[in-house]
């Protein structure tokens, strides 16, 4: 099955590719599809209606079956922040470094035991014909003080998941992609496109 990523995160798109690659589907980047480079407003309230944005979007564009993530960190000792707007949580869209730095600074009083957070990948297939298909995953760890780690992207340097001692940026992609909220969303896709025949 071809199916357009919506995202132009080119860490997202190899985590989709590596773990969709097991299901039979071919993921096409939007460049290869030959979708112009737009940007589309995130603008809403929660990871469903930013990834049925970005999804739909760029299915109008290519009207291919087209699939997009919208994912964030979720801190308990924020009260859910950074969430929808994890991107560019330190004011300045997809600067890694800084919204790390923002974050670390926001915690610094917070006890390790109080510093439980998860990640949240929601995940929209649309087709052209208007079938929409949503799909989401968490993974619960905790926050760290200081960054370890250097595979991955964004907030992986300060996230320990659950039953490891290592950040998901000192996990292997291969590791990384058998418990990330990202994969749990794709699975939970491929149980429903299996639930209805596709
Ligand atoms: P989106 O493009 O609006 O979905 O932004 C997602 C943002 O959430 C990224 O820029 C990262 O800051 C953060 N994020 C989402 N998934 C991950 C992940 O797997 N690791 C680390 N950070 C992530």
């Amino acid at each position: 099955m071809r199916i357009i990523a919506a995202t132009k995160n080119k860490h997202k798109i190899e985590e989709i590719e590596a773990i969709t690659k097991e299901f039979g589907m071919e993921i096409i980047s939007r460049a290869a599809a030959g979708v112009p480079d737009i940007e589309i407003e995130e603008d809403g309230d929660t990871f469903e209606e930013n990834s049925e944005k970005k999804a739909r979007g760029i299915m109008e564009l290519c009207d291919e079956i087209t699939i997009a993530d919208d994912s964030g960190l979720m801190v308990d000792a924020l009260g859910g922040a950074p969430g929808v707007i994890s991107a560019r949580f330190a004011g300045e869209e997809g600067n890694d470094t800084k919204n790390n730095d923002k974050l670390i600074a926001l915690l610094s009083d917070v006890a390790p035991e109080n510093r439980t957070a998860r990640f949240v990948s929601v995940i929209t297939m649309v087709y052209p014909n208007g079938r929409k298909i949503v799909a989401r995953g968490e993974c619960e760890g905790h926050m760290i003080d200081q960054p370890k780690g250097s595979n991955g992207f964004g907030y992986d340097p300060l996230f320990v998941p659950v039953g490891y001692d290592r950040t998901f940026a000192e996990l292997s992609g291969t590791e990384k992609n058998q418990i990330s909220h990202r994969a749990i969303a794709l699975q939970n896709l491929r149980k429903k496109l299996m639930e209805e025949g596709i």
